[in-house]
């Protein structure tokens, strides 16, 4: 069997950062203050299991964080009002926001001064998401379908953004569409690089091999997308998995060539393990 892995996958820039200032954190906790995170630190539970194991506290509201603390902000962000709250509580604040998602903040927050509607393309629910729309007053308009811009209404001025982890396509399907929408209308691709590179490694990947596996968590937004992406191009042979131990193997060896692509917040070791399987595997 032969196995092909993505020429982009796996950790990207910001969450490699957030991982780094979390375990220097860990590491170096002189004054032993309890390190907390407000929620997981990345979508990856191996990865947050090993930041627990070396002592990280996630909380899941701002009234779970003691005071004298230190409280990790994860790359995905906060809003204005959740930092504002940390900020009251008397802690050390680390701001691991990644610097793409800390730009589309400035961003919306300058143009909501303005007085342009704010309009994000992304999925309403993403801690990213919810994050942006909290630095333009949560008044933004989210959508992600033609259908959520048909209910937007014709304004003066509109400012689009877009949620790091979205596919190309579609932000230019729907910001198309957004022009209609306004008299003035400024639109910023603020998808990442790293996404962008991800998704279009995963797209020839798929194209080029006989069956494709992702490796991410299941709740990671951005391995979603991989896993849309391959299936498009390999309905019946798209596979994902958070670990090795979940390869369908009997599935696989049928199978002559393997692709394998991973989430920006899989670590190598878990990508290593899986082409370690891979490669034992027999072809049937
Ligand atoms: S996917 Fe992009 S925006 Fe999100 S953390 Fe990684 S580099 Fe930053």
């Amino acid at each position: 069997m032969k196995v092909i892995v993505a020429d982009h996958s796996g950790f990207c820039f910001g969450v490699e950062r957030a991982i780094k200032i979390a375990f220097d954190k860990l590491n170096d906790n002189i004054s032993k203050k309890n390190i907390y995170t407000l929620g997981p630190l990345i979508h990856n539970q191996q990865v947050v299991d090993k930041l627990q194991n070396a002592g990280l506290k996630v909380a899941d509201a701002p009234d779970d964080i003691e005071g004298n603390s230190v409280v990790i902000i994860r790359s995905h962000g906060v809003s204005k009002d959740i930092y504002d709250l940390i900020n009251e509580k008397n802690v050390d604040i680390i701001d691991a926001t990644c610097p793409f998602v800390k730009k589309i903040q400035n961003t919306v927050k300058k143009y909501k001064a303005k007085g342009y509607t704010i309009v994000i393309i992304g999925n309403s629910d993403h801690p990213e998401v919810m994050g942006i729309n909290g630095w333009c007053d949560n008044q933004a308009y989210i959508v992600k379908t033609e259908e959520d811009i048909e209910k937007i209404p014709f304004v003066q001025k509109l400012c689009v953004v877009v949620q790091t982890t979205m596919p190309t396509g579609l932000y230019y399907k729907l910001s198309d569409m957004l022009e209609k929408k306004a008299e003035q209308v400024i639109k910023f691709n603020t998808i990442c690089s790293a996404t962008m590179d991800r998704q279009e490694s995963a797209r020839n990947l798929a194209k080029n091999v006989d069956a494709v596996v992702v490796i991410g968590g299941y709740h990671s937004s951005n391995t979603q997308k991989l896993v849309d992406i391959c299936k498009n191009e390999k309905p019946d042979a798209t596979f994902h998995i958070e670990i090795a131990k979940e390869l369908p193997v009997d599935v696989l060896k049928n199978y002559e060539v393997i692709g394998i692509t991973a989430g920006a917040s899989t670590p190598k070791w878990i990508i290593d393990e899986v082409i370690e399987r891979l490669s034992d595997l027999p072809i049937s």
